[in-house]
């Protein structure tokens, strides 16, 4: 399974998974003219490897660029919820995702739905898989990891996951009261602390991919980020390079 990462921070998000002949987004949160750059450059052709597009939620950093879907025809998959604020897309390319924790086979790959905690509708984590090529977690905004979405992404060869802030740098910006409340909140963002503890109930030591995604510009750092989740791998007895490999996007 290929990952690239097209987008990745409070600016948007948009990433690219492909396997074989099928290729899916998941997000596309930066203008459609960004992403089919990007996707040109990493040798993706977006006339042909996106077969379905999957919305987390409906927030413009994870939205922006669904005028995509229309261009190329591309079924978009959100919640019932998310829906309400999604206004971008042509009906016929609407689908419904519903939150069952079910596997639903989508031609060659598995998808599964989970729900996340986010100040919006009814935001999704999902879990991508390839018969033949492994699973993949993709867990982005989200205020907490409770035991339903750990269960729900278990056993995956490659975690996406938000690790947005040190709560520390919040609490010392700049922004608003009300706005650190949401950021730290239970439906606000992972702080590196949270996502290190999921990644430590998570990996098993047999290789799988790590991408921390989604940094908040003015609240962490890449080296923080990094230090906090590889330290507690450390403690499960578990080396970068050796029993995992971790991306910092
Ligand atoms: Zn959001
Ligand atoms: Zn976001």
């Amino acid at each position: 399974m290929k990952v690239t990462i097209l987008a990745s921070g409070s600016s948007g998000n948009c990433i690219h998974l492909q396997s074989g002949d099928t290729g899916i987004l998941i997000d596309a949160g930066v203008p459609k003219t960004k992403i089919e750059k990007r996707m040109i450059e990493a040798g993706i052709n977006p006339a042909s490897d996106i077969q379905a597009i999957f919305i987390t939620h409906a927030h413009g950093d994870h939205i922006k660029g669904l005028p995509l879907a229309n261009k190329w025809r591309i079924p978009v998959w959100a919640s019932e919820g998310e829906w309400k604020n999604i206004q971008a897309v042509d009906d016929d390319l609407r689908r419904v995702m519903d939150v069952g924790f079910d596997m639903h086979l989508f031609g060659t790959f598995w998808v599964r739905a989970f729900p996340t905690h986010h100040d919006s509708y009814n935001s999704l984590g999902y879990v991508v898989g390839w018969e033949n090529d492994g699973w993949c977690s993709i867990c982005l905004d989200t205020g907490k990891v409770d035991a339903e979405m750990l269960e729900a992404m278990a056993g995956s060869d490659v975690y996406i996951i938000e690790s947005n802030h040190e709560p520390n740098m919040v609490e010392a910006s700049s922004y608003p009261d009300s706005v650190k409340a949401r950021v730290l909140s239970d439906i606000g963002h992972l702080s590196n602390e949270q996502t290190a503890a999921a990644l430590a109930k998570l990996i098993k030591g047999k290789g799988e991919r790590i991408y921390l995604t989604h940094l908040s510009n003015n609240n962490n750092m890449p080296a923080l980020a990094e230090g906090t989740v590889r330290r507690a791998l450390r403690q499960k007895g578990f080396e970068a390079g050796k029993h995992y490999h971790l991306e910092v996007v």
